[in-house]
Protein backbone atom coordinates (compact mmCIF):
# COMPACT_ATOMS: atom_id res chain seq x y z
CA UNK A 1 0.00 0.00 0.00
CA UNK A 2 0.93 2.86 -0.57
CA UNK A 3 2.72 5.57 2.12
CA UNK A 4 0.60 9.09 3.12
CA UNK A 5 3.96 10.66 1.47
CA UNK A 6 2.96 8.46 -1.90
CA UNK A 7 -0.33 9.84 -1.61
CA UNK A 8 0.82 13.14 -1.60
CA UNK A 9 3.47 13.02 -4.28
CA UNK A 10 0.56 11.79 -6.32
CA UNK A 11 -2.05 14.56 -4.64
CA UNK A 12 -4.21 11.83 -3.35
CA UNK A 13 -3.98 14.05 -0.44
CA UNK A 14 -3.71 17.92 -0.74
CA UNK A 15 -0.29 19.28 0.33
CA UNK A 16 1.40 22.61 1.49
CA UNK A 17 4.00 21.74 -1.84
CA UNK A 18 7.51 23.77 -1.70
CA UNK A 19 9.33 21.66 -4.65
CA UNK A 20 9.15 18.74 -6.83
CA UNK A 21 11.46 17.32 -9.24
CA UNK A 22 11.34 14.05 -11.16
CA UNK A 23 12.78 12.35 -7.69
CA UNK A 24 12.11 14.26 -4.78
CA UNK A 25 9.93 16.33 -3.68
CA UNK A 26 9.56 19.30 -0.73
CA UNK A 27 5.84 19.83 1.17
CA UNK A 28 5.09 22.04 4.46
CA UNK A 29 4.82 19.51 7.53
CA UNK A 30 1.23 19.41 8.89
CA UNK A 31 1.90 19.80 12.24
CA UNK A 32 5.06 22.23 12.51
CA UNK A 33 7.71 22.57 15.00
CA UNK A 34 8.22 26.50 13.59
CA UNK A 35 6.95 28.28 10.73
CA UNK A 36 7.97 26.95 7.40
CA UNK A 37 8.72 23.71 8.83
CA UNK A 38 9.35 21.31 5.64
CA UNK A 39 9.70 17.70 5.03
CA UNK A 40 11.71 16.62 1.69
CA UNK A 41 11.36 13.29 0.41
CA UNK A 42 12.89 11.22 -2.55
CA UNK A 43 9.75 9.44 -4.37
CA UNK A 44 11.07 6.01 -4.08
CA UNK A 45 9.47 4.69 -1.49
CA UNK A 46 12.23 3.21 1.33
CA UNK A 47 11.19 3.78 4.87
CA UNK A 48 14.84 4.37 6.65
CA UNK A 49 16.88 7.05 5.40
CA UNK A 50 19.78 4.84 5.92
CA UNK A 51 18.72 2.25 3.59
CA UNK A 52 18.76 5.04 0.65
CA UNK A 53 21.08 3.57 -1.99
CA UNK A 54 24.25 6.29 -1.60
CA UNK A 55 23.63 8.17 -5.06
CA UNK A 56 19.69 8.54 -3.83
CA UNK A 57 20.97 9.62 -0.35
CA UNK A 58 23.23 11.80 -1.93
CA UNK A 59 20.28 13.66 -4.48
CA UNK A 60 17.99 14.12 -1.20
CA UNK A 61 20.58 15.97 0.75
CA UNK A 62 21.44 18.13 -2.21
CA UNK A 63 17.56 18.70 -2.97
CA UNK A 64 17.15 19.26 0.70
CA UNK A 65 19.87 21.83 0.54
CA UNK A 66 18.46 23.54 -2.28
CA UNK A 67 14.59 23.85 -0.47
CA UNK A 68 16.90 25.09 2.65
CA UNK A 69 18.60 27.98 1.20
CA UNK A 70 15.07 28.93 -0.25
CA UNK A 71 13.91 28.80 3.30
CA UNK A 72 16.44 30.87 4.52
CA UNK A 73 15.99 33.54 1.68
CA UNK A 74 12.46 33.58 1.89
CA UNK A 75 12.36 33.86 5.40
CA UNK A 76 14.28 35.77 8.55
CA UNK A 77 16.07 32.53 9.53
CA UNK A 78 19.35 32.70 10.96
CA UNK A 79 19.73 28.96 9.63
CA UNK A 80 17.60 26.17 8.78
CA UNK A 81 18.33 23.01 10.45
CA UNK A 82 18.13 19.15 9.85
CA UNK A 83 16.04 16.72 11.73
CA UNK A 84 15.78 12.87 10.73
CA UNK A 85 13.59 10.98 12.72
CA UNK A 86 11.10 8.46 11.06
CA UNK A 87 9.20 7.21 13.80
CA UNK A 88 6.11 8.00 12.27
CA UNK A 89 5.93 7.60 8.62
CA UNK A 90 7.45 4.79 7.20
CA UNK A 91 9.06 6.85 4.05
CA UNK A 92 12.08 8.60 4.32
CA UNK A 93 12.00 12.61 4.83
CA UNK A 94 14.27 14.92 5.85
CA UNK A 95 12.78 17.72 8.15
CA UNK A 96 14.07 21.00 7.51
CA UNK A 97 13.51 23.28 10.42
CA UNK A 98 13.74 27.60 10.17
CA UNK A 99 15.32 28.72 12.90
CA UNK A 100 14.93 32.28 14.04
CA UNK A 101 16.59 32.27 17.12
CA UNK A 102 19.47 30.54 19.25
CA UNK A 103 17.23 30.30 21.90
CA UNK A 104 14.46 28.41 19.60
CA UNK A 105 13.70 25.08 20.76
CA UNK A 106 14.08 23.07 17.54
CA UNK A 107 12.43 19.64 18.76
CA UNK A 108 10.12 17.19 17.17
CA UNK A 109 8.32 17.27 20.18
CA UNK A 110 7.66 21.12 20.32
CA UNK A 111 4.65 21.69 17.76
CA UNK A 112 3.57 25.44 17.03
CA UNK A 113 -0.12 26.28 15.77
CA UNK A 114 0.04 28.03 12.56
CA UNK A 115 -3.01 28.99 10.87
CA UNK A 116 -4.00 27.07 7.61
CA UNK A 117 -3.89 31.10 5.65
CA UNK A 118 -0.28 31.26 7.20
CA UNK A 119 0.71 27.82 5.79
CA UNK A 120 -0.47 28.90 2.44
CA UNK A 121 1.32 32.04 2.70
CA UNK A 122 4.49 30.64 3.57
CA UNK A 123 4.52 28.02 0.63
CA UNK A 124 3.89 30.36 -1.22
CA UNK A 125 6.55 32.45 -0.46
CA UNK A 126 8.97 29.62 0.43
CA UNK A 127 8.80 28.15 -2.75
CA UNK A 128 9.13 30.99 -5.40
CA UNK A 129 12.68 31.24 -3.63
CA UNK A 130 13.67 27.45 -4.10
CA UNK A 131 15.31 26.27 -7.44
CA UNK A 132 15.65 22.49 -8.11
P1 LIG B 1 8.76 11.43 11.84
O1 LIG B 1 8.32 10.21 11.06
O2 LIG B 1 10.09 11.94 11.38
O3 LIG B 1 8.72 11.22 13.31
O4 LIG B 1 7.71 12.59 11.55
C1 LIG B 1 6.78 12.54 10.51
C2 LIG B 1 6.29 13.93 10.24
O5 LIG B 1 5.33 13.87 9.19
C3 LIG B 1 5.60 14.60 11.43
O6 LIG B 1 6.27 15.81 11.74
C4 LIG B 1 4.17 14.85 10.94
O7 LIG B 1 3.65 16.08 11.38
C5 LIG B 1 4.31 14.79 9.44
N1 LIG B 1 3.12 14.31 8.78
C6 LIG B 1 2.43 13.18 9.06
N2 LIG B 1 1.37 13.05 8.24
C7 LIG B 1 1.39 14.13 7.42
C8 LIG B 1 0.55 14.55 6.34
O8 LIG B 1 -0.45 13.93 5.99
N3 LIG B 1 0.88 15.72 5.73
C9 LIG B 1 2.00 16.44 6.09
N4 LIG B 1 2.23 17.56 5.42
N5 LIG B 1 2.80 16.06 7.10
C10 LIG B 1 2.51 14.92 7.76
Amino acid sequence: MATIFTKIVRGEIPSYKIAENDTHFAFLDINPIAEGHTLVIPKKEIDYVFDLPDELLGETLVFAKKVAHGIDKALDTIRTGIIVEGLEVPHAHIHLVPIYSVSQNVSLRNKVDVTEDRMKELAEIISAEVKV
